[in-house]
């Protein structure tokens, strides 16, 4: 009756591993939206270094990890696999609940996964600055972590509403030494065109990415860094799904079923890629992405290019989305709040190799304070989609007397979303109307293609 399961700091996998050349169906190639023709690699050099260029499109299966990263992942990796009991036990369930527990990290999400490594390659290439856009605050904080045990200037552009509502996260960006402006801000043309529109612009990840991208193609030694989406994001995070493969090996588990949150898919991505590689190869096991009933992209978006930003300045993605025009609700999940997906999770979710569900937010806050009563974490907003996902599994395994093992992956902790869970404890919290009109008119603007 073990509850945590360990790996030592030497079996942190060596490697990340790379779907790409294992795709049934291959991802399409990014498109320029100047040219609107396949992106030629040498346009990314202006935001991105060579070898995460590469990376974005290798075609090999395993990429090692260089020592440097891994000398500053074991400040927290191996992350802990914990045997949810006391969260088994409240629900009557015969499954085997399982948590891979990605909240001990410096910057308390998954995200400096990726952060670690971007800012490496950066390093490596002579660049001093990075700039990006941030939602919760969890990937502006953990790019300023990333900046501080490297060595390198942040720039961060926040969520507008996430700025006004998570100042504890801001002030741990200023700790690590980056700077932070609300998006939509007036350092950009971006940001200033927006606020002309409307003064009271909320902002969005989208917006905030036109932002972020502009300020690092109009500077010297400046590239911009993505915290998700892009496939060499999602090739970084899977550090996270290779070492649970590890832990359910020692137990002699396996997992019939994972839930992740999916905003823009690098923890679904980082946990999942690992075990759809093993479903490729025949093994029976379901990856399923939760997403907030107000940005349903994989439930209820569209498979085509798009925009990835909304200053329609990025390459086109081949992905599903909801419009790089749609503005979802102000809901308090800030890190799901995006109107497309990773483009290797769009096709893989075509090809029927995950699944996906979509959830209002009072039950996904429900689930997630179920969880602290009996776990004793507090998970982060977005973190609640996947225990939600996983706690109705656990519920019709009960109703169908079924063993069944199911894998949460615990994106983070909720530390600084404690305004949320207030709102949800007094009752306050409002679930938003799924926003058929406002999505449908967002399609209008799809670009042709
Ligand atoms: C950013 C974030 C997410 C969503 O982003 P993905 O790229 O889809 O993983 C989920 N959970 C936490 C804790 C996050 O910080």
């Amino acid at each position: 009756m073990e509850r945590k399961i360990l790996l030592k700091e030497d079996e942190m996998p060596r490697y990340w591993y790379n779907i790409l050349p294992d795709m049934p169906t291959p991802v399409k190639p990014p498109i320029n939206p100047k040219t609107m023709k396949p992106i030629n690699p040498d346009d990314l050099k202006a935001i991105f270094p060579s070898e995460i260029i590469e990376q974005e499109m290798s075609s090999q299966r395993e990429i090692s990890i260089p020592q440097e990263v891994l000398d500053i992942y074991a400040i927290w990796r191996p992350t802990p696999l914990v045997r949810a009991y006391n969260l088994e036990k409240a629900l009557g369930t015969p499954a085997k609940i399982y948590y891979k527990n990605e909240s001990v990290s410096p910057a308390g999400s998954h995200k400096p996964n990726t952060a670690i490594a971007q800012a490496y390659y950066n390093k490596k290439e002579g660049i001093t600055t990075l700039t990006t856009e941030t939602g919760a605050g969890q990937w502006g904080s953990a790019l300023a972590l990333a900046g501080a045990l490297l060595g390198l200037n942040v720039r961060v552009y926040m969520v507008k509403v996430s700025y006004e509502q998570k100042p504890f996260r801001r002030s741990m960006i200023h700790l690590w030494g980056a700077e932070v402006y609300p998006s939509p801000s007036d350092k950009t043309e971006a940001g200033r065109r927006a606020l002309e529109e409307n003064p009271d612009n909320p902002g969005s990840l989208g917006l905030a990415i036109s932002e972020a991208v502009e300020d690092a193609a109009t500077h010297d030694n400046t590239n911009y860094a993505l915290g998700s989406v892009l496939n060499h994001v999602l090739l970084h995070q899977t550090v996270i799904g290779l070492e649970a493969q590890k832990q359910f090996e020692k137990i002699g588990d396996y997992p019939d079923v994972i839930f992740a949150p999916c905003g823009g898919g690098s923890n679904l991505g980082g946990v999942g890629l690992p075990f759809i590689r093993d479903k490729i190869n025949g093994k029976d096991v379901r990856v399923v992405a939760v997403e907030p009933a107000s940005c349903p992209t994989l439930t209820k978006g569209i498979f085509t290019y798009d925009y990835a930003d909304v200053a329609m300045m990025t390459p086109l993605l081949y992905m599903y989305t909801l419009g790089h025009k749609f503005m979802p609700p102000s809901i308090h999940a800030g890190g799901l709040r995006y109107h497309g997906d990773s483009p290797i999770l769009s096709q893989l979710r075509k090809d029927g190799l995950l699944d996906a569900v979509a959830y209002n937010q009072t039950e996904v806050f429900e689930a997630g304070a179920l969880f602290a009563k009996t776990e004793g974490i507090v998970p982060a907003p977005e973190t609640c989609h996947a225990i939600k996902g996983a706690v109705d599994e656990a519920l019709k395994a009960k109703e169908e007397g079924k063993e069944k093992t199911i894998l949460i992956n615990f994106s983070g902790h909720g530390h600084f979303d404690m305004t949320s869970y207030d709102k949800f404890l007094s009752g306050e919290m409002k679930d938003y109307e799924y926003p058929e009109k406002e999505i449908k008119k967002a399609l209008d603007y799809l670009p042709k293609v």
